[in-house]
């Protein structure tokens, strides 16, 4: 598959994709193209040694419930505290916040767009080559508010919809639907640059 800014990156990288529910199968693709290994993570093993993890869009009522059965809350964390870089989008957002799993600083708003405005795309400027971002949001949330530490770097009619933190960031919208591959490739790139340091 041919798509701007895509490139082999990531020969070396096991990455999670948390499957319980939602497009994990999306990111999946998106990564093997770049050239990462993935695992999907359904039960807390699935986390052993993983150099990244990723948490899709989906419904983060139906994700919760998801990681309350499998007893995940607590390794997904620990993944965290590890230093292990992640990457979550749309319900993945949802599920870093404070009132959820906590790897970041901040609060989202769940489907904060309206109902009437369910989806939209909007052309974003992420300081990535070849211009902006297509974004696809869809029900999306956006940060209501957030700690000094977290780093916005997007927003959509002033609401922050795209953030970092140390080693998570996240995003409102869907890269992994549009053909957008470049942050994934930024992703997987953050994740080499960790694993040459902890070597
Ligand atoms: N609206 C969903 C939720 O609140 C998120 C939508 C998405 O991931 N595309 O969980």
């Amino acid at each position: 598959m041919e798509v701007a800014g895509a490139e082999r990156v990531a020969a070396s990288a096991l990455i999670g994709v948390l499957a319980l529910q939602g497009d994990f199968a999306a990111h999946r693709q998106v990564l093997e193209t770049l050239g990462a290994a993935v695992r999907e993570v359904r039960t807390p093993d699935d986390l052993d040694g993983l150099d990244g993890l990723v948490l899709p869009g989906g419904e983060s009522t139906t994700m919760t419930l998801g990681i309350e059965r499998e007893g995940l809350a607590e390794p997904l964390r620990a993944v965290h505290v590890a230093g292990t870089p992640i990457l979550g989008t749309c319900a993945g957002l949802i599920m870093a916040d404070r009132e959820h799993l906590g790897l970041m600083d901040m609060v989202a708003r769940r489907n904060a767009f309206g109902r009437q405005v369910h989806s939209f795309e909007a052309d974003l400027e992420l300081g990535l080559d070849g211009g902006p971002v297509r974004a696809a949001f869809i029900r999306a949330p956006w940060i209501a508010e957030h700690g000094p530490g977290v780093e916005i770097l997007a927003a959509v009619d002033g609401h922050a919809i795209a953030a970092r933190e140390g080693r998570v960031t996240v995003l409102s919208f869907h890269p992994e639907i549009t053909g957008e591959h470049r942050l994934h490739a930024r992703f997987l790139r953050e994740v080499l640059d960790v694993q040459a340091a902890r070597r």
